[in-house]
């Protein structure tokens, strides 16, 4: 009897493993033809929506890139830093690009690809605030976003600030600006969106952690996360990264930033 259970288990493992293999989303993809990204409409230059009401930002550059090399056309689902790893878990997206951080927490629950940005955390304060670093932030009023590194890294760098959080970054912005909060915190690179070249905010103090973006997949489907990794490496291998990159980040745009990141690209 023992026997015929292990025998009735192992042919089930075999066909759950065989289900598993045949639905890879990249077949999902290409039979549906349409890619379901996951992005973000909160965190520019990354993911945001412009003044005539166009999903706009690198990621989404990244996303167009994606569907392209897919041959499929583009769908854009809203995430948020709360929602974002459920939305991809119930398969609502087939994959996320939305600033989010590789952790080795998450990798749990889903899988990542290669690194495609590096960032870190910062401060965000009004110019000529007493705030320099997370040390001046002791009984002050920090704002952020729900789900994020940020919330969790703020908290163990200055235990006494009081953390106001957010859905969307623009809010926590807006509660610094009506003075409700004393400084936002995140990745730098979405404190500098959110800053936009306003003169009255300043981005203060050292990197307080180190955010290494990868594109959110599904647990334990290679055969899309393998395609995602080898799409990354030829965007940089093309130079399509770089100009991409100029293009948010380059002398003439809004969020001025050198390149110093590479790509781990495999021979
Ligand atoms: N990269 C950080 C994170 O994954 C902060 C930005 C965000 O909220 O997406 O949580």
């Amino acid at each position: 009897m023992r026997n015929f259970i292990s025998l009735v288990v192992v042919l089930g493992l075999m066909l759950l493993g065989v289900s598993a293999l045949g639905a890879s989303r990249l077949d999902m993809v290409k039979k549906r033809q349409a890619l379901i990204a996951g992005v973000k409409f909160d965190a520019p230059p990354f993911g945001f929506v412009d003044r005539r009401g166009r999903n706009v930002g690198f990621e989404i550059d990244l996303a167009r890139y994606l569907a392209k090399r897919l041959g499929v056309k583009l769908k854009l689902v809203q995430v948020t830093s709360k929602t974002r790893i459920l939305l991809l878990i119930n398969g609502h997206v087939d994959l996320l690009i939305a600033t989010m951080t590789h952790k080795r927490e998450r990798d749990r629950v889903i899988d990542f690809s290669i690194t495609y940005f590096l960032d870190g955390q910062k401060l965000l304060v009004k110019k000529n605030s007493r705030i320099k670093t997370t040390r001046d932030l002791a009984g002050r009023v920090v704002a952020t976003v729900q789900g994020s590194t940020s919330e969790r890294n703020i908290a163990k760098a200055q235990p006494k600030v009081r953390i106001l959080t957010f859905q969307e970054y623009p809010m926590a912005f807006l509660a610094l600006r009506q003075g409700k909060a004393d400084a936002v915190t995140t990745d730098s690179t979405i404190l500098l969106g959110l800053k936009k070249g306003d003169r009255n905010y300043e981005i203060v103090g050292d990197f307080f952690s180190s955010e290494p973006y990868g594109i959110g997949v599904p647990e334990n489907d290679s055969k899309w996360r393998d395609y995602i990794n080898f799409a990354l490496m030829d965007w940089w291998d093309s130079g399509q990264y770089q100009r991409t990159y100029a293009k948010w980040f380059g002398p003439a745009s809004d969020y001025r930033m050198d390149l110093t990141f590479e790509m781990e690209v495999w021979p």
